[in-house]
């Protein structure tokens, strides 16, 4: 099975009305044909959510949302369900990015939980690990991503199947710093091997952390990089559009 390429732009706490109309309406103009090869995707805070389902439809630019709760409804003051993101047309949701981990507090079990939920209500999850700087300087990289994704592996092949995993080392998130491919690919290959020993060998596996026009392509050509999870770069239509055709 060949798998599409996937690069999905992380809007984090970003933008208003109107820089994002400007943003959407440059990816919608300057779109060409990246995504004959490619899933483009964009990820916005839930006040934008409608805006970008207005604004893209009809593109085949995608979107998602960056975070919801485990829970289905009920009394979750402030929090928004998998079913509400689904019920107007929301399909990708990330969970687990290192920023909720770090400042919010969370655990693999809660992210295993929203996974569950996002899967129930048919969403696409995008879940997300890496490690700390300090970890990788100890030489833990693999040991805390099979402990991140552990539980996930338990899931059976076929809900598992419908999972994106993106890796992001936390020291390469926002410092400019990315990984290099070859680092990154033997990351890769680890996931890969996880993956395929719970027979979901083809999930997408996805790099983050300073993913720019200039590093994307040589990313790309490693064997098991399926994509990026951009986030600075994604705030500038130029830098997205050219790592989605990279
Ligand atoms: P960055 O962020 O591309 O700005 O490093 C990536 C992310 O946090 O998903």
């Amino acid at each position: 099975m060949t798998k599409k390429r996937l690069v999905m732009g992380n809007w984090k706490m970003h933008g208003s009305l109107d820089q994002n109309a400007q943003l959407l309406n440059q990816l919608i103009a300057d779109l060409g044909n990246a995504h004959s090869q490619t899933d483009i995707v964009v990820c916005a805070p839930h006040p934008y959510l409608a805006q970008l389902q207005q604004l893209l439809s009809g593109s085949p630019i995608q979107w998602g949302a960056q975070n919801m709760s485990e829970h289905e409804a009920g009394a979750f003051t402030g929090e928004v369900s998998a079913t509400m993101l689904k019920d107007f047309g929301c399909q990708w949701v990330l969970l687990g990015h290192s920023e909720r981990r770090a400042l919010y507090g969370e655990t693999d079990t809660l992210v295993l939980a929203k996974t569950q939920a996002a899967l129930q209500a048919g969403l696409t999850p995008v879940v997300c690990v890496g490690e700390t700087e300090a970890e990788h300087e100890q030489n833990q990289t693999q040991s805390v991503i099979l402990q991140q994704l552990q539980q996930l592996l338990e899931l059976s092949p076929d809900l598992l199947r419908r999972l994106v995993i993106a890796y992001e080392p936390v020291w390469a998130i926002g410092t400019g710093k990315s990984a290099s491919p070859e680092q990154a690919q033997s990351v890769h290959a680890y996931i890969r091997g996880l993956l395929q020993q719970a027979e979901a060998p083809n999930v997408r596996i996805l790099y983050g952390g300073s993913v720019n026009p200039t590093n994307a392509a040589d990313l790309f050509k490693m064997p098991d990089i399926d994509g990026a999870l951009v986030g600075g770069a994604s705030l500038k239509a130029n830098d997205f559009l050219s790592i989605a055709a990279a």
